[in-house]
């Protein structure tokens, strides 16, 4: 079976007492559609797959429940090792889907506790309906409870038609975020399931997984292989015997990434690198490129192109945070460039989170500061979301989020995150046999430092007569602008420029002074 992309990268479902209802689906991750209807004893399970060829392996039903899976799991092996003897012969290779379904007939809904994937699922029983994301919501998933009908959808796009014509139910939704102009949806929490029930539309949630906020204390050598050793089982699990693409900067992250899928690939690895007419780190992937004898390619992308394109990652990402946008641009344009077949795409995205690689001071306090709060706060950011590389039909995947990688990392003992002046010493020691010195030691630069995004944003506010000091101010509100046109008015981001958006805001700044 081809295993570049998961059985489905997205769905809307509608679950309901009653008979079968027309779904009117909007996606920004390209795929086929497939139709799903499933008849259940009290309620009716109808979906709407994004796929690439194999939908029947995103679904799964038996007896009284029926599920919808969109994404992978990394630890079948350990899933079906769980299983009664006879229960777990099939489930294995029956896909993804009729493994979690095997499961939830044992565990019901802690089943979601065992899981270490990249996913999101809605199971309909009896009557209720589970909306269930994986450990970080990396594949974000939204809510519509309306008393006799819940709906979810791994894009807010496809909720917002419904949303208008659905009176919100004015239920709480417990912990979960309200999206933004978009009344009644709400997204799943990372790491969480929602156990609604179908006819009042009420929701219980529960957790099944949080960061840790423990630290262990590790040998030096005892936390290097540890560290090397799962993140290798996090790359093998994500390129699934296939040969994935690695989207390399040449920093340790995506280096890294890169020097462990080799490992797992036959014949040469893929990489790529983007550039800016105002900046690129072509020198410094090129190194790596040449040590892992990869096939390497280079793409550069006018900076003008790429503030151009702000729409579209808004469009992709759903997200209204102007710092994740600007990570996330130079990544959508990359992807944007990425054409011909669909790619399985490893990155180094990430890893500086818990190993707080962007916190540049030595200071071990201040460091599991940083790390605590972004555990804290990265939910409902969307920086993983797979519709990013979607828009163009590829599947991104990214191993320092696997959730075994994360547990460690997140939970070393800080002083083994910096150590004798090294940032990330814990991953940089641990790769060190693999990578060019160069690589090994070479200093942090983020992909919206590396690419010029961050600065070339700041200077087209600037240039639009936004005063220094309003620009952050100003970068968040032409993120909510492009997101209200792109997401809430469903208009086509080719249809929408970052010029007008900036200008708005720029006239609207002008005004309240
Ligand atoms: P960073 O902010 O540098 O940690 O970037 C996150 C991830 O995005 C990296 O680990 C790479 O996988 C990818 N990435 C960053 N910069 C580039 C680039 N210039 N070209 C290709 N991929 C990149
Ligand atoms: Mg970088």
């Amino acid at each position: 079976m081809d295993q570049t992309l998961p059985a489905a990268t997205g769905f809307l479902v509608s679950a309901h007492p009653g008979g079968g209802q027309g779904l009117a689906p909007v996606f920004a991750t390209q795929g086929s559609h497939a139709p799903v209807a499933q008849a259940l004893r009290s309620q009716t399970l109808d979906a709407v797959l994004v796929h690439s060829g194999a939908p029947e392996r995103a679904v799964a039903r038996s007896g009284d429940m029926a599920l919808v899976l969109a994404g992978e799991l990394y630890n079948r092996e350990e899933l079906v090792s769980v299983l009664p003897p006879g229960a777990g012969a099939g489930a294995g290779d029956g896909g993804d889907a009729h493994l979690l379904l095997a499961l939830l007939k044992v565990y019901d809904l802690h089943a979601f506790r065992l899981l270490n994937g990249r996913f999101a699922a809605v199971v309909a029983t009896g009557d209720r309906v589970l909306a269930a994301t994986d450990h970080a919501g990396s594949v974000p998933l939204y809510i519509l409870p309306a008393p006799g009908r819940v709906l979810a959808a791994t894009e807010i796009k496809s909720l917002v038609p419904e949303a208008a014509r659905t009176p919100p139910s004015g239920r709480p939704v417990p912990e979960a975020r309200r999206v933004r102009r978009v009344p009644g949806v709400h997204q799943v929490p990372a790491g969480a399931v929602l156990d609604l029930d179908v006819r009042t539309g009420a929701a219980v949630r529960t957790r099944t997984w949080t960061p840790p906020v423990s630290r262990r204390v590790m040998a030096e050598s005892d936390a290097t292989t540890a560290v090397r050793e799962t993140l290798e089982r996090a790359v093998r699990a994500r390129t699934a015997g296939t040969a994935p693409l690695v989207v390399l900067s040449g920093g340790i992250d995506s280096s890294g990434v890169a020097a462990l899928a080799a490992a797992h690939t036959e014949g040469p690895l893929d990489t790529l690198s983007m550039g800016t007419d105002t900046s690129d780190e072509f020198a410094e992937a090129g190194v790596v490129a040449t040590h892992l004898g990869s096939r390497h390619r280079e793409i550069t992308i006018p900076t003008a192109d790429l503030l151009g394109q702000l729409p579209h990652a808004v469009w992709a990402s759903e997200s209204v945070d102007p710092d994740i946008i600007e990570y996330l641009l130079p990544l959508t344009a990359l992807y944007r460039a990425l054409d011909g077949p669909a790619r399985r795409i490893l990155t180094g995205y990430g890893a500086d989170i818990p190993l707080a690689g962007m916190h540049r001071e030595d200071r071990l306090p201040q460091l599991d500061t940083a790390v605590a709060l972004d555990m804290a706060t990265f939910d409902g950011l969307n920086e993983m979301t797979p519709v990013l590389s979607g828009i163009r039909g590829h599947w991104s995947t990214h191993p320092y989020w696997d959730r075994d990688v994360l547990d460690l990392l997140v939970g070393l003992e800080a002083g083994l995150k910096r150590r004798y002046g090294r940032d990330k010493w814990v991953l940089r020691e641990a790769m060190s046999g693999l990578l060019p010195e160069e690589t090994v030691n070479r200093p942090k630069l983020g992909v919206h430092e590396g690419s010029g995004t961050t600065s070339s944003f700041s200077l087209l506010l600037m240039d639009a007569g936004i005063p220094e000091a309003d620009i952050h101010r100003a970068k968040r509100l032409v993120v909510q602008e492009i997101f209200d046109r792109v997401v809430v008015e469903g208009l086509p981001p080719a249809e929408v420029a970052t010029a007008d958006a900036v200008r708005q805001v720029a006239d609207r700044l002008k005004e309240s002074e």
